[in-house]
């Protein structure tokens, strides 16, 4: 399987046996029915994929701490597999504004919080459809590369941003998924919003057809920076349990370039960036390097509060 993109550097140098015995304690209790029984899917990277017995939420066993994951976090965006993420601007922008344009149907006026802003992709295709829009984002990096571009970003946790008002819709795009505890999260977000305000999310969908085809190289099985796995049925149910009803579920294709994908691959799913790689050759540079919509295996999520 080759070695884990997103290791915690403390963890590996801990070594395998500090793996083994956390492993070996009892799985935590489902966050979505509090269900205490699952079954063993697979593994990958040390770690166990469990699906609740009740419900059928899938996640990671054991769970990573918040300390581990922040350091992660920190060495990743440094030099790993996000630095080549937050480098790609281009397509960052036309994913942004794909995504305005399908949740838009969805909310009326009123001012827009985006969690997890980054560097401000889709603060700018906001703002350019005439939004009144903020972000928070726990990357100072990131916040200073939005500030500079003029746009309303605070380098902020969720767990303790105050809002000065109430929104008419809060964004969180692939935030979801990293979560130890999304109840708490939602909790939140559901006092954000304004009476009939919206919640649009994306997560990864373990029951997507390119998600079955790629099993456990599925690059979105990635532990133990994604916590959490959902499929339409067990978002939708954990979106209900704080009071936000489902409207819609759609695809959500990332607008991605050939070139970027192959190079994504070869950090999270070696195996498979091998069996592909003679396309760099084999693609005609314009081809390669044209942005394309792929089916990543993503959903999008519009509720109400
Ligand atoms: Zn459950």
């Amino acid at each position: 399987m080759g070695r884990n993109p997103f290791e915690d550097p403390a963890a590996a140098s801990a070594g395998a046996d500090a793996a083994a015995i956390a492993a070996s304690a009892t799985p935590a209790a489902c966050p979505l029915c509090a269900s205490t029984a699952s079954r063993m899917l697979f593994h990958k990277h040390g770690y166990q994929f469990r699906r609740c017995r009740s419900c059928r939420l899938v996640r990671i066993h054991p769970l990573p701490s918040a300390e581990g994951l922040a350091r992660i976090y920190e060495a990743s965006y440094a030099g790993g597999a996000y630095a080549s993420f937050a480098g790609a601007t281009e397509v960052r922008a036309a994913t942004a504004r794909a995504r305005v344009a399908a949740i838009r149907p969805h909310i009326g006026p009123g001012p827009w919080l985006d969690v997890g802003c980054s560097t401000g992709a889709l603060l700018t295709a906001l703002g350019d459809a005439g939004f009144d829009a903020e972000g928070i984002e726990l990357s100072a990096e990131a916040v200073a590369t939005a500030r500079a571009r003029g746009l309303a970003a605070t380098r902020i946790s969720a767990e303790l941003f105050i809002p000065e008002r109430r929104f008419a819709c809060v964004t969180a795009f692939d935030l979801v998924e990293h979560l130890i505890d999304p109840n708490e999260f939602l909790t939140r977000v559901r006092d954000w919003l304004l009476p009939g305000g919206r919640l649009a999310i994306t997560v990864p969908d373990i029951a997507s057809p390119v998600a079955r085809l790629m099993g456990r190289h599925w690059h979105y099985y990635a532990p133990p920076v994604h916590v959490t796995y959902f499929d339409r049925d067990t978002i939708e149910c954990l979106l209900a349990r704080h009071g936000l009803h489902t409207l819609s579920i759609s695809h959500s294709p990332k607008i991605l370039t050939a070139t970027y994908v192959l190079d994504q691959l070869d950090i999270l799913s070696p195996a498979i960036g091998r069996v592909l790689s003679p396309l760099r050759k084999l693609l005609p540079r314009g081809l390669r390097d044209r942005p394309l919509h792929f089916p990543v295996g993503e959903i999008l999520v519009v509720a109400t509060a």
